[in-house]
């Protein structure tokens, strides 16, 4: 990406279990499968802990869910692969939801020319993919959280006890289902530990160079989770994962000088580039009516948005990103790929 640091945005989540969360360690154990939270060794103890991973992932996959409730077609399903060989045809899918952004970045990159007897015309060669054409061609979830061609925009920390609250997890009776009758299981009762209610944890969030409509995304996400719509972890559909998050305060700093910008403006890598590169709009900034706190430490800009400055940045990016969503277009190169398939298809098959 980018070689400059342009903007970038800080700030700390606050996670409140509201219900047992179990977060799953992975690994097997000899007592029985793998029901148990994850933890780390910290300050000398095993604590538990939610992986940043796995925060990522959830918030993701909600994220994906608005975008396709906004618009259909513009975000793109990251379980979905090319086959090149394969009857229907996918690699030459018309939208974003047909298959993965990193996947098609793969194809464009291995030169694989032959679809169905069809060739694909569109790159004859073998692709040499500019950090700038793969974010231009990445759809918006892949933009922000990145995908296999591309590391993404946002960092989520694993999120520690917070400083205060104490551990407390619980037992919990799991119950095997019959795999023939649906019923339970005889014997096929399992320990489940799970993380109790009341316990909090608390992630660091980092995006760098940044367009507004994406940190409207993070900001849609506090929301959600401040009103408790976004559960973690595993067992979801049985009850498990209820959660509330909280912030404080958010940082947005500019780095280097950034000339005509008033202390009541954010400014989105679109506008700080100013020429439309990467996809980006030059309009990319949002007003507030409750300027943030400014200062200026070394060669940073640190703006500190909290309470009522918080709350208009909050709805003025979402806003930002809900219009951004809505007028999405398809970018031209994907276009192109269809008509020259549809043309050949035509022809040949
Ligand atoms: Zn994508």
């Amino acid at each position: 990406m980018l070689k400059q640091l342009l903007n970038e945005c800080r700030f700390t989540l606050t996670i409140h279990t509201a219900g047992p969360v179990l977060i799953k360690s992975g690994h097997p154990t000899v007592s029985g499968p793998d029901m148990t939270p994850v933890r780390t060794y910290r300050n000398g103890n095993a604590e538990v802990y939610l992986p940043g991973s796995s925060l990522k992932g959830v918030f993701r996959s909600h994220i994906e869910k608005v975008i396709r409730t906004l618009k259909d077609e513009v975000v793109c399903n990251p379980f979905v692969k090319t086959n090149p060989n394969s009857e229907n045809d996918q690699l030459v899918c018309p939208n974003y939801a047909d298959v993965s952004c990193g996947d098609k970045f793969e194809v464009r990159r291995k030169e694989q020319l032959e679809v169905s007897q069809v060739q694909w015309r569109r790159y004859p060669k073998k692709e040499d993919l500019s950090n700038e054409a793969v974010y231009l061609d990445s759809c918006p979830a892949c933009r922000l959280f990145g995908s296999t061609s591309f590391i993404g925009r946002v960092a989520i920390s694993d999120a520690y006890l917070a400083e205060g609250s104490q551990q407390k997890v619980e037992q919990r009776d799991g119950v095997g289902i019959d795999r023939l009758t649906g019923g339970a299981a005889s014997g096929a009762k399992f320990d489940l530990k799970v993380v109790s209610s009341g316990v909090d944890f608390e992630a660091d969030i980092y995006l760098r160079n940044f367009e507004v409509w994406q940190l409207g995304i993070l900001m849609l996400i506090v929301s959600d989770l401040e009103e408790g719509l976004i559960r973690i972890g595993s067992g979801r559909s049985r009850g498990l994962g209820s959660v509330k998050a909280t912030i404080s305060e958010v940082s947005v700093n500019y780095l280097g000088a950034v000339n005509g910008r008033s202390d009541n403006e954010v400014w989105g890598l679109g506008k700080l580039l100013g020429d439309g590169s990467y996809g980006t709009d030059t309009d990319d900034e949002v007003t507030v009516e409750q300027a943030p706190i400014t200062e200026t430490r070394g060669f940073r800009k640190i703006t500190t948005f909290s309470e009522e400055s918080l709350k208009c940045l909050k709805q003025n990016s979402i806003e930002r990103f809900v219009s951004k969503i809505q007028s999405w277009e398809m970018p031209e190169t994907m276009q192109f790929e269809y008509m020259e398939f549809r043309r050949d298809g035509g022809t040949n098959g």
